[in-house]
Order: C-alpha cells, then structure tokens, then sequence
C-alpha cells in the first residue's frame, strides 16, 4: 500500500497541499480530480519525490519514504508518468522502453519488457525503431506509459495522461489504462481533468479543492454527489 498522511509541500514559501490523505493499493484505479489549480500535480511531484515532503508521512509497503529520493522511490516501485509525457524524442520507441527499465536498475534475469508489454501497447510492436519524436500526441502517451511500466512499478502515478489528446485518442488512452488493470499488478493513481471518464475507470476518487481533500468515496458515490455533478459533470 502506498500511504501519505496528512502531507503538507509546496514551493517557495507557499504551501499548496495543507494536509493530505492518500491511500493507493495494488489492485485498484484510484482518480484524483479537481479544479485547475487545486493541487493535484502538486500531490503527484510530492508522492514521486520531485517536491520536497514538508511535513506529514509518506510510506510504501510499510517503509517510510517521505526523505528518499525520486530515483530511490522509482527502485522501490513507485513511478510517475509526469503531464507532458517527456520522451527523449531522437531515440526510438524501444529505446525509450529500455530506458523506463534501466532507470530502475535492470538485472540479467529480467524479461524484455517490449515482449511483456507488447499485447497492451500494439504500438511497441508497430513502431518499435521509429524515433519517439516522429509519433503523433497519443502514440506517445502510450510510449511514456510503456516505458513506465518497464520500471515494473507497483504503483503508477500518470499526471493529466490525456492532456493534449483529441477525444478519439483519450477514448483510447482510457481503454489502455483499463487493459493495464486487467493485466498488470499496479496500482493505478490517475490525475485527470476528464473527470467523467476518470472516474468510470476507477475504484474510488478524491476531490481536491484550494490543497485539501473535500471529498472522498467510492467512484460510483463520488460521480453522485451533487457537488462533483454541479461542479465537473456539467449538471446544473
Ligand atoms: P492543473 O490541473 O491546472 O495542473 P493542479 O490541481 O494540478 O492544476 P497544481 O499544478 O498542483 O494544481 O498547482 C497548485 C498550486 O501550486 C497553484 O496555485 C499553482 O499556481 C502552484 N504551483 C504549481 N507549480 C508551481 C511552481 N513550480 N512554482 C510555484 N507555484 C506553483
């Protein structure tokens, strides 16, 4: 289980989270949804090591990890997909791939993680020599996903993974993320602003608002709420 309690960070002399709880098991899809602003890439850089933890605990499988590094925190098995997706554009797909599993230090024994993740990513397979730069916005994506998952993470944090995405490909982009579900043992932290689709794929949902969590549930009683109705789902 990956668990932040009560986590405070920010930047400068700003705090942007003010005491957040989150929890993330293996087998389940958890959405984070809210506003612009709200703090929820704030929550992702902090769980993943790139902001400081400036106060509250932050523990993986037990282990406290809230002064590790991101490096240490990827070895450990949490790894984010950040907004933007950051391919190394010049090198090929399969290069990128490799590089997702290195990072986190490959051993000899360890299958290639092209062949695991080729059935959910036809694109590996398509385009496995095609340099990373030439692939179009959703190709990509799934590319930053895959090369994610050759980190073999226990938990995955994707920031915002349709931004960017036309309505044809963020269709796709959900059901990749479903098949990853089905498929791998990763438990699943999904930031999205499509807040209807998010919460269709996932277990449960936090709301964030102004850096704290206001709501919190199943996905099914957080998309009823009539705050969540009113505010993200376009009811009135
Ligand atoms: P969005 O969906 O727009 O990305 P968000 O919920 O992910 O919103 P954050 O990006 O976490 O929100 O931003 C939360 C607050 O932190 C905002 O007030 C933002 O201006 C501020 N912030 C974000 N990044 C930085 C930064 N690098 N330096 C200073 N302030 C920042």
């Amino acid at each position: 289980m990956l668990e932040a309690i009560n986590i405070v960070s920010g930047y400068g002399s700003v705090n942007v989270l003010h005491g957040v709880d989150v929890t993330l098991s293996r087998d389940e899809v958890v959405a984070v949804v809210g506003a612009n602003g709200a703090g929820k890439s704030t929550l992702a850089r902090t769980l993943a090591g790139l902001l400081p933890l400036r106060s509250g605990q932050l523990r993986l499988a037990d282990e406290e990890i809230g002064s590790k590094s991101s490096n240490a925190r990827a070895k450990g098995g949490l790894i984010m997909v950040p907004e933007g997706r950051r391919l190394f554009a010049g090198l090929t797909v399969r290069e990128n791939i490799n590089l997702g599993r290195s990072a986190v230090g490959k051993r000899s024994s360890d299958p290639d993680p092209a062949e695991v993740l080729g059935d959910i990513f036809p694109i590996i397979r398509e385009r496995e020599h095609q340099r990373a730069g030439l692939l179009s916005g959703g190709e990509q994506q799934q590319v930053a996903l895959a090369r994610a998952l050759a980190g073999r993470p226990r938990y995955l944090l994707l920031d915002e993974p349709s931004l960017g995405l036309s309505p044809t490909l963020t269709t796709q982009l959900f059901e990749t993320i479903a098949k990853i579900r089905e498929s791998l043992p990763v438990g699943i932290l999904l930031i999205e602003q499509m807040v209807d689709r998010a919460l269709a794929l996932s277990d449960r949902a936090y709301v964030m608002e102004r850096g704290r969590v206001v709501l919190s549930g199943t996905a099914a009683d957080v998309a009823a709420s009539s705050e969540v109705q009113r505010a993200y789902l376009g009811d009135v």
